[in-house]
């Protein structure tokens, strides 16, 4: 079966609650597409007044993060159960942004997935190399790497159903776009590494994304490819161009 494109936006710390109330309202006409999921990951203050703006339309609307623990003394956190009872579906976890400011690692990663999907969040799992990395020839290893972790202990039932976000990091935010080849290989060798964790039919329905300056003008190149089946897009899910990106 194919699998349908998931286009989410990373609104990132931008848009206050009315603020986003108004985003979501001039979107929506833009993004009324049933042929792929649309995805609006917003700041945690926002979810239920952009939610409440969504209503009745075709966008979904997700978090950009939540913690591993289930309740308690974790001050600024989120916990997953307060992003059900808000009726989130989706949740990003491990961006490159929460890596680099704030210590994420492969393992709270892993502890975050598992907790995602123990109470039936779909994780957009991030990974992505440096540029460093990439220079140096280990791009493949080192992302294998995040997946492998980020999977552990995660059945395939779950990673079925899971969404993967490739985001080279030199890619993000700077308007430097991977060559669809580049964005392709990758995409296709997370593909593998799921097949080998699990088998062929997980790999076959697992949904694996591209993000990082992705555009109006360079989406319909990068989401033709096999392995890529839609984006994560920061900037670009700000301005009416994500409309755009999303009828690809
Ligand atoms: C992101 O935040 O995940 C991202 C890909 O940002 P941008 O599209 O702005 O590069």
């Amino acid at each position: 079966m194919a699998r349908k494109k998931i286009i989410a936006g990373n609104w990132k710390m931008n848009m206050t609650p009315s603020q986003a109330v108004e985003l979501v309202n001039t979107l929506k006409p833009l993004v009324a597409n049933d042929d792929v999921d649309v995805v609006f990951c917003v700041p945690a203050i926002d979810i239920i007044p952009a939610m409440e703006a969504a209503k009745g339309s075709n966008i979904h609307i997700g978090a950009e993060n939540m913690y591993f623990e289930e309740k308690g003394a974790y001050t600024g956190e989120i916990s997953p159960a307060m992003l059900v009872d808000a009726g989130v579906k989706y949740v990003i976890i491990g961006h490159s942004e929460r890596r680099e400011y704030f210590a994420e690692t492969d393992e709270t990663v892993n502890k975050k997935v598992l907790k995602a999907f123990e109470h039936s969040l779909t994780p957009i799992i991030c990974c992505g190399e440096t540029l460093t990395q990439r220079e140096q020839g280990v791009t493949i290893d080192f992302v294998r790497q995040q997946i492998k972790i980020a999977f552990l202990n995660v059945t395939a039932q779950q990673a079925a159903s899971a969404v993967i976000a490739y985001e080279p990091i030199w890619a993000i935010g700077t308007g430097k776009v991977a060559t669809t080849a580049q964005a392709q290989e990758v995409c296709k060798a997370i593909r593998d590494c799921i097949a080998e964790i699990y088998d062929e039919a997980t790999a076959a329905a697992i949904r694996i994304q591209y993000g990082g300056s992705v555009s109006a003008s360079n989406a319909s190149e990068l989401f033709a490819q096999a392995d890529i089946d839609g984006g994560l897009v920061g900037g670009a899910s700000l301005k009416p161009d994500f409309g755009q990106i999303v009828n690809y």
